[in-house]
C-alpha cells in the first residue's frame, strides 16, 4: 500500500486527524444538538472528514450544514486537476472517488476500509440537497 506522505506521526497525545489533501492538522468542529457531534475540518483547504455515521447525520440537522461548511473551496477547486490519490486519515487506506452523475463538481471520497467520507469545502451544501444515504450504501454493500 502506498504510504501517504502527509502522514507524519503525531505527538503523543495529539489525536488530531491530518488532511488528506494537504496534511494539515483537522481541527474538530462541534455540531451542536441533542446529540453532539465532532466532525473534523481542514482550516486550510475547508474540507471536512467524516466518520461513517457522521454524514447522514449531519444532513440531518437542519443548521448543521450552514454551521460547518464554509464553502471556502469554490476558489480552492484544485481537486479536479490532481490526480494523487488521497489517504484515509485514519486507516492510510487509499480513498475512491465516487462522483455524483447529477452533480459533476461533487466528487466524494470515501474510505472502504473504516466509511469514512472526504468532503470538499461546499460539496455538503450541494449534497444536502438530496439524500447522499442511499448511494453510500449501494457503494459499501458492494462484495
Ligand atoms: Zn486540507
Ligand atoms: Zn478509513
Amino acid at each position: 500500500m502506498a504510504i501517504n506522505p502527509h502522514a507524519v506521526p503525531n505527538k503523543p497525545g495529539d489525536d488530531r486527524l491530518r488532511c488528506p489533501k494537504d496534511g494539515t492538522l483537522m481541527e474538530k468542529l462541534t455540531i451542536g444538538g441533542t446529540k453532539k457531534l465532532l466532525v473534523e475540518h481542514c482550516a486550510r483547504c475547508g474540507c471536512l472528514w467524516f466518520d461513517p455515521y457522521e454524514l447522514a447525520e449531519t444532513l440531518q440537522r437542519q443548521n448543521a450544514v450552514e454551521e460547518i461548511d464554509y464553502g471556502i473551496a469554490k476558489k480552492y477547486d484544485q481537486d479536479v486537476h490532481n490526480p494523487l490519490p488521497k489517504h484515509c486519515p485514519r486507516d492510510q487506506a487509499e480513498l475512491i472517488a465516487l462522483p455524483d452523475p447529477r452533480q459533476p463538481h461533487v466528487v466524494i471520497d470515501v474510505c472502504r476500509q473504516c466509511g469514512g467520507v472526504l468532503l470538499d469545502a461546499g460539496e455538503l451544501k450541494d449534497l444536502s440537497e438530496f439524500t447522499v444515504g442511499e448511494r453510500l450504501k449501494a457503494f459499501f454493500s458492494r462484495p
